[in-house]
């Protein structure tokens, strides 16, 4: 019985696309909004909860790889730069005894610079370019 319903789920989940990180992304902010919901109990937070779970449900169910395979790879992109400016303001305040965090002016590369302070000359390693940064504090 149990074996007959798993191959007809198998059936039924052949060629389809499954879950991703989109996905799992959609779930998370469906069970945030759940908790978040039952707290305010908005019918507005409602409707975006379910549209977000048929959402996620569609593209979980979807047959078109191809373009869910899109969709993922450009959620990525924003989730790696969201990440990202984290990542460098907790770098930014773990490091504030040791260093400064200053962004190259030609190539907007972040470079990580001992405390001088006053004006300093700096070479960018990634553009090999000079500028003067002012260190306060
Ligand atoms: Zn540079």
């Amino acid at each position: 019985m149990f074996r007959k319903f798993l191959d007809a789920l198998r059936r039924f989940m052949y060629g389809r696309y499954g879950a991703d990180q989109l996905y799992f992304a959609l779930i998370i902010i469906f069970f945030v909004l759940s908790v978040v919901n039952s707290f305010i109990d908005s019918i507005i937070i409602a409707v975006i909860q379910i549209a977000i779970f048929i959402w996620a449900m569609c593209r979980y169910l979807s047959k078109n790889i191809y373009k869910r395979r899109e969709e993922n790879r450009k959620f990525l992109g924003i989730w790696q730069k969201f990440k990202g400016f984290f990542t460098y303001a907790r770098d930014k305040f773990r490091d504030r005894k040791v260093c400064r965090y200053r962004k190259c002016k030609h190539c907007h590369a972040a470079l990580r610079l001992p405390i001088k302070k006053g004006k300093n000359s700096v070479k960018c390693p990634r553009c090999g370019k000079s500028f003067k940064v002012n260190i306060w504090i």
